[in-house]
């Protein structure tokens, strides 16, 4: 108990101090930009009207699900603002969120698995110390940052940063003014306002807490957090505070029982299943409120102050029928939770919601124009990123496993940074007890298995981007490089793995 004392006292000690330097130092010249984070949930790279892959020669490529569904406000961003085609996040939810909130690769803050919330996620081999209990007070999350710097913090939806009855359930413990509608739950219980959210139908034990004035009302749960994310807006601009604001919307994760009325009609009679219908109806749904909160920035005049960063947590969970691995993502291979590239691939746009060259923030980060970078990032980067956007920094020592993106969102290459994306996975799942490394041209999966040998992939990402061709098998030399490398990333990362009776599964190297 006393360790943990000493621990947030310093923590909180050093993050004062920092405050204080950074505050006394800040000038009205620097007055630092709103940042909206706009992430979806179970949103994949191929779940929209914007083209994110590229052909060979790198100009970008539609392919069959783009025509299907409709996201006219992200074409809108994306042309106004600089859209990434090979961006990774971690296969499910909780990964990604914690990074996003700590800057850190999954295989170092410890959060591998998506959080049950009654209960220890850990799978049958999986790692007994598996931080399973996510993000507590003491977390160093980017929200904290921003809250001493002055920000109004702002979480809006899906929370998902720990179980029932811990710390990390209330995004008010990790650094956040405001929570609407977060909470540990990963899945809303109903999407209808006539439902409660699910307080009163669908599933109760995953009832959205709070929007008590919409329940019994005719809403959809993506309106309802739109109009209440506007809302606080508007409330940060009245008490003349910069906002931050997490709008993590429930959409588009199942339950895929209910469409979203408004968009029914645009997806009758194009040949998808029901479940399908259904689930481009919840696409278009964060479309169109991506679109309503860049209008109320523009119409409170804040667009010129306001970044956006718009962002899935894991790959597409379309209910899309699965031919030979493809489904979801195709071209891609594989989905949510998987270890192929459908797993990990999100759409990532950056834009100021009102692009002016002149305005002051603008000039210290400058984001291309209808720009497509090819250049790897991942959610990880997101961290350091608005540390550098906004002048602010965590603690000395922290280690934060990302890269400031502000080249890249400027249309150039970071010559600094490295291009690899780890992804580790040491539990039962989709695909269970892996670790995958992007590397370059090159990828490798490594497969854990407790009773015999280990399993690898390795694919050329470059040659073959749709992993349809594995040549661990005839490319030695390459594997045991890509081994080596996700050998000391692992080390580096402190990684937790696989366990057969107690003891954890070592590496073996080809
Ligand atoms: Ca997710």
């Amino acid at each position: 108990m006393k360790t943990t004392n000493k621990i947030e006292f310093s923590v909180f000690a050093l993050l004062s101090i920092f405050c204080l330097i950074s505050c006394t130092s800040s000038t009205k010249e620097d007055s630092p930009p709103n940042i909206i984070v706009f992430l979806v949930d179970d949103m994949g790279l191929m779940d929209t009207s914007v083209p994110f892959l590229t052909d060979t020669n790198g100009n970008v490529a539609k392919y069959p699900l783009n025509s299907f569904y409709q996201t006219p406000n992200m074409e809108n961003l994306a042309a106004q603002g600089v859209r990434f085609t090979n961006f990774y996040a971690h296969s499910v939810c909780s990964p990604t969120r914690v990074s996003l909130l700590t800057g850190q690769n999954s295989a170092r803050h410890g959060v591998t698995n998506w959080i049950r919330s009654e209960s220890n996620n850990r799978t049958e081999f999986g790692p007994s110390n598996w931080n399973w209990k996510g993000l507590t007070k003491e977390s160093v999350t980017l929200p904290r940052l921003l809250q001493q710097k002055g920000y109004r913090t702002i979480h809006v939806g899906k929370a998902h940063f720990g179980p029932f009855n811990s710390e990390g359930e209330n995004p008010l413990n990790l650094g956040f003014d405001v929570n609407i509608a977060g909470s540990s739950i990963g899945e809303p219980g109903s999407y209808l306002g006539t439902e409660a959210f699910g307080h009163t139908g669908g599933n109760k034990k995953r009832a959205v807490p709070g929007l008590e004035k919409y329940h019994g009302k005719d809403i959809f749960l993506t309106e309802a957090l739109t109009r209440e994310a506007n809302l606080a807006i508007s409330q940060a601009n009245e008490d003349g505070k910069p906002f931050f604001l997490n709008m993590a919307h429930y959409a588009v994760h199942t339950p895929f029982l209910n469409a979203d009325p408004r968009f029914v009609e645009n997806y009758k009679n194009l040949g998808k299943p029901e479940k399908a219908q259904i689930y481009a109806t919840l696409i278009e749904g964060i479309d169109k409120s991506l679109g309503d909160i860049v209008q109320h920035v523009k119409d409170l005049g804040l667009g010129e102050n306001t970044l956006i960063l718009f962002l899935g947590d894991n790959g597409s969970d379309a209910p899309l029928p699965i031919e030979d691995g493809y489904s979801s993502s195709y071209p891609i291979k594989g989905k949510k939770g998987k270890h192929w590239e459908g797993g990990m691939r999100v759409p990532f746009i950056a834009s100021w919601v009102l692009p002016n060259d002149k305005a002051p923030c603008q000039e210290k980060t400058r984001i291309a124009q209808n720009k497509v970078q090819q250049q790897l990032g991942s959610v990880i980067d997101v961290y350091p990123t608005l540390c550098e956007v906004a002048n602010v920094s965590p603690p000395e020592g922290y280690v934060m496993d990302g890269f400031s993106l502000q080249h890249q969102l400027n249309g150039q290459q970071n010559e600094k940074r490295d291009e690899l994306f780890l992804n580790h996975f040491p539990h039962d799942h989709r695909s269970s007890y892996f670790t995958s490394l992007v590397y370059s041209d090159w990828k490798i999966i490594y497969h854990y298995q407790v009773d015999e040998p280990p399993r690898y992939e390795l694919f050329n990402l470059k040659e073959d981007p749709f992993e349809s061709n594995d040549v661990a098998g005839e490319n030695s030399e390459q594997l045991k490089i890509m081994m080596g490398k996700l050998a000391s990333e692992l080390k580096n990362k402190k990684a937790l793995y696989p366990e057969k009776e107690g003891q954890p599964l070592e590496l073996i190297l080809p």
